[in-house]
């Protein structure tokens, strides 16, 4: 029998422009007081809801039992900009390319997660939250085309379609004439992160049992494990730890997993007016060329800016970090739409990405059935969606050929060590950060 403390518990600050911009959530109980289940999943974003709607498909008749210490929503799961991506995507590279085996099977395994998703879309109609867009690559420098050239010649070597826009396409879809040239890539979705999550759990809360606003405090791990909140406990005989970087704080993969928070800011809806100034399309998603570049979407009569990467080991972040960064959301705002003036943003946020210097996932059976699916290397839309439902295949036993693959990956690697990780990592963020100049 082991036990383990959670050191640190999440607490997201400030309302996500996509959980803002909903009606009032669906409300789930606390956990009070003592439950059974035959499997307790522990959070509830991507990589949580995955495994437990993948549970519900192989052992329908199981008490299925998820605890998230937030709102369903409010987590990074809520928070993200919602580019469900298909192709490779490195965020620690220069231009998101790996190697091409490798990529291959990142494209298979990506779109086996993408259409676990879209079938979850259908059945709980979350269509308009799911949609099947693209998304584009701009180019705001000399710098940002050659990044873009290499990540085309990639894609080119995958067999992997695109198309090259120059300025004035991308004008026509964006509006703005910042961008001076760019690669569409057809297979990524564009989800309204809060929305399908939310949606997602609405969805399966009629055969899955869902607590909410219940921090897991501890761990009890033997012949059947005990999840302990500060009101209540779960116990069963499987468990899946589905807390992306928070599994460190429980004591599993200690010095292997990067805490990086990233930040957003959303508009406040733009005017009739101020839509007819800015021009171009009413939905569109951009990824900068340069991974350390401003992400940009437009979602109707608003539009949010995601950029700047912060090293938080302690896992958390502050208003005055958010605010800020927010001075930077809002250069790079005016910097691309200064037909649109001062229009001031009505939400601000940060999450908390978790990442490993070899960009591996956390996944596998870490305790005897205790199941583990993190670190899903800021592309958790899809990966967490991905490892999560393998983590459900392995756990129960199916015959899925990817729980091989998945197992058969290298683990997070280890961080350098102290003081190397306190001084360094944040340099480096800074380094790549300046590296990719007007991109941000
Ligand atoms: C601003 C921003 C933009 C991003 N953009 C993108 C993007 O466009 N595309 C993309 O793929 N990814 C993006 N990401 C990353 C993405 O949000 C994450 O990778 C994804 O949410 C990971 O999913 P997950 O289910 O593994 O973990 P999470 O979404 O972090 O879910 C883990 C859940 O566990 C819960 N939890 C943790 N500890 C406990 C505990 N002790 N007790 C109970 N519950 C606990 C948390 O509350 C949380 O809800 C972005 C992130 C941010 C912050």
């Amino acid at each position: 029998m082991s036990m383990h403390q959670a050191v640190r518990t999440p607490a997201d600050i400030n309302m996500s422009g996509w959980y803002g911009i909903l009606p009032p959530p669906k409300a789930y109980e606390v956990l009070r007081g003592h439950y059974e289940a035959d499997w307790v999943i522990v959070g509830a974003g991507f990589a949580g809801l995955a495994a437990a709607r993948r549970l519900s498909q192989l052992v329908p008749n199981d008490r299925i039992a998820i605890v998230d210490a937030q709102r369903v929503g409010w987590g990074a799961a809520g928070r993200n900009s919602g580019f469900m991506i298909d192709l490779p995507h490195e965020l620690g590279g220069d231009n998101y390319a790996g190697s091409k085996d490798h990529d291959r099977k990142r494209i298979r395994m990506n779109r086996a997660a993408i259409e676990f998703s879209a079938s979850a879309a259908d059945e709980y109609g979350l269509q308009r939250f799911f949609i099947r867009a693209g998304k584009f690559h701009g180019a705001a420098t000399d710098h940002g085309l050659c990044v873009l050239r290499a990540f085309e010649n990639h894609l080119t070597g995958l067999d992997e379609p695109f198309e090259r826009l120059d300025g004035q396409q991308l004008k026509k879809i964006t509006g703005t004439e910042f961008f001076v040239g760019g690669t569409f890539t057809p297979g990524t979705v564009m989800a309204q992160p809060a929305g399908f999550i939310r949606g997602v759990a609405e969805g399966l809360s009629n055969r899955v049992q869902i607590f909410e606003k219940s921090a897991v405090i501890s761990l009890q791990t033997g012949k059947s494990h005990t999840v302990k909140t500060a009101e209540g406990e779960i116990t069963a005989p499987r468990l899946i730890l589905t807390v992306n970087g928070h599994l460190e704080s429980f004591g599993f993969f200690k010095k292997r997993l990067l805490h990086v928070f990233t930040y957003a800011s959303m508009t406040r809806p733009l005017s009739k007016r101020e839509q007819a100034a800015l021009g171009g399309e009413p939905h569109w998603g951009l990824i900068p060329a340069d991974p350390m570049g401003s992400t940009i979407r437009r979602i109707g009569d608003r539009i949010v800016v995601r950029n700047t990467f912060t090293y938080n080991p302690d896992m958390s972040t502050s208003e005055s970090e958010i605010n800020r960064i927010g001075a930077a959301h809002d250069r790079s705002f005016r910097a691309r739409f200064p037909m649109l003036g001062e229009i001031p943003m009505e939400f601000r946020w940060g999450g908390h990405l978790c990442l490993s210097l070899n960009s591996a996932p956390a996944f596998g059976e870490v305790e005897e059935r205790v199941f583990v699916a993190g670190c899903c290397n800021g592309l958790g839309t899809v990966q967490g969606t991905l490892y999560g439902m393998l983590a459900a295949d392995l756990a129960a036993g199916s015959n899925e050929p990817m729980v091989a693959e998945a197992l058969n990956e290298p683990a997070p690697a280890r961080l350098y060590p102290e003081p190397l990780m306190s001084i360094g990592a944040p340099v480096k963020l800074w380094a790549m950060q300046r590296r990719a100049g007007k991109e941000l």
